[in-house]
C-alpha cells in the first residue's frame, strides 16, 4: 500500500473535516501518499483528485462542512460510471480508498471492492441511522444545534404562552428528535419508530397548562406529517396558540463538538491502519467506548434499533 485516496460523500456532516485530517495525517505518518478526491464519487469519476500534505488539512478540525466537498452521483451507480471511477483509480495509482459518508456511500465502496479496490468506510451522517455503530460523525453536533435552538424557541414560547412544534432532520430515523428532545426537555417527541396520537400530545399540553406551564415544545422528526397541519389541529383541540419551527439545514452545519472531533479522529486513524493491515470492505464504528470495524455487508444489514428505554424516559420526565 503506497497511495490511498479519501473522499466525503452524500450529505455533509460536522466532523467530516476532522476525519479527513486524521486520514491524511495518519497516512503521511505511515509513509503513504494521500490523495484527496473532491466531491465524492462524482469527483472520482471526473478525476477531481490532488495530493494532500500536512498543511492541506491544517485549520479544519473545527470547521463544519467538508473541505473535500461532497456530492451525490447517480452516474456512479451505473456500470459506465463505475468503470470510469475504476479507470481513474488506476490512472492515479490509488491502492486503497477511504469513504466518509452514510449507507449509500458505503454501498458505493462495496461496489468498488467487488471490482478489487480496497475500500474502508467511515460513518459520517447527522442522522445516526446506521445500526452497527452507536454514533456516526456529525450526530452529536446536530443534536447540540437542536438543543440550542430549543432554548431560544423556549424563551419566546414562554413569553407568549405558546406551544412550538420543532421539526428536525433524521430522514427515517428518530434519533435526532429523541436525544435532542431528551436534552432539551421537550414535552412531546414524535418519531417514526413509535405510534403517535395527536390526542395524546394535546392532553399533555392541557395538563401542562393546568399546572401553570407557559411553554411547550413538541419535537417532530421530519417526513412524518405536515407540521403546519399539526399546529392547526393542536390549536383547534386545545386553544393554545401553536407555532412551527422547521430547523432544516442549520442542523447540518456548525463547528463540530469535541465528541464528534474525537470519534472522527479515532475513526480516521483506524481506517488507515486497516488498509495498512491489508483489510478491505470494512467500515469503522463506535461501540461503547471502543472503535470497532466490521464487514460492509454486515454493517449495512444491521438493523438500526430505536432506544425505547430512552423514549420511555422522555415521557416520564415530561409529565
Ligand atoms: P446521507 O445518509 O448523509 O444521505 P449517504 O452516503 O447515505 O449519506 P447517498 O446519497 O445515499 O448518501 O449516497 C451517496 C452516494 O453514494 C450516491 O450519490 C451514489 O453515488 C453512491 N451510492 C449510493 N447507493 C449506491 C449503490 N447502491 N451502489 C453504488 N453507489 C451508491
Amino acid at each position: 500500500m503506497k497511495r490511498i485516496g479519501v473522499l466525503t460523500s452524500g450529505g455533509d456532516a460536522p466532523g467530516m473535516n476532522a476525519a479527513t485530517r486524521a486520514v491524511v495525517r495518519t497516512g503521511i505518518y505511515h509513509g503513504l501518499k494521500v490523495m484527496g478526491i473532491g466531491q465524492g464519487y462524482k469527483g472520482l469519476i471526473e478525476g477531481n483528485i490532488s495530493e494532500m500534505n500536512l498543511s492541506s488539512v491544517a485549520d479544519i478540525i473545527h470547521r463544519g462542512g467538508t473541505k473535500l466537498r461532497t456530492a451525490r452521483s447517480e452516474e456512479f451507480k451505473t456500470e459506465v460510471g463505475l468503470k470510469k471511477a475504476l479507470n481513474v483509480i488506476k490512472v492515479f495509482g490509488i491502492d486503497g480508498l477511504i469513504v466518509i459518508g452514510g449507507d449509500g456511500s458505503f454501498k458505493g465502496a462495496k461496489e468498488l471492492n467487488k471490482k478489487g479496490i480496497k475500500a474502508i468506510g467511515i460513518p459520517g451522517t447527522i442522522d445516526n441511522d446506521l445500526g452497527y455503530t452507536d454514533y456516526s460523525i456529525g450526530f452529536d453536533t446536530a443534536i447540540n444545534t437542536v438543543v440550542d435552538a430549543i432554548s431560544n424557541i423556549r424563551d419566546t414560547t414562554t413569553s407568549h404562552g405558546r406551544a412550538n412544534i420543532v421539526e428536525v432532520m433524521g430522514r427515517n430515523c428518530g434519533d435526532i428528535a429523541l436525544y435532542a428532545g431528551l436534552a432539551g426537555g421537550a414535552e412531546s417527541i414524535i418519531v417514526p419508530e413509535e405510534d403517535f396520537s395527536s390526542d395524546e400530545v394535546c392532553k399533555k399540553l392541557i395538563q401542562g397548562r393546568n399546572r401553570g406551564k407557559l411553554h411547550s415544545i413538541i419535537l417532530l422528526a421530519e417526513n412524518m406529517l405536515n407540521s403546519y397541519d399539526l399546529a392547526k389541529e393542536i390549536e383547534y383541540k386545545t386553544g393554545i396558540s401553536t407555532r412551527v419551527t422547521i430547523l432544516g439545514h442549520i442542523q447540518r452545519g456548525g463547528s463540530p463538538t469535541a465528541f464528534d472531533r474525537i470519534i472522527a479522529s479515532k475513526m480516521g486513524a483506524r481506517s488507515v491502519e486497516l488498509l495498512l493491515e491489508g483489510k478491505s470492505s470494512r467500515v469503522v464504528g463506535l461501540k461503547g467506548n471502543k472503535i470497532i470495524d466490521i464487514e460492509i455487508d454486515e454493517a449495512l444489514s444491521t438493523e438500526k434499533k430505536f432506544d425505547k428505554e430512552v423514549y420511555e424516559l422522555t415521557k416520564i420526565l415530561s409529565i
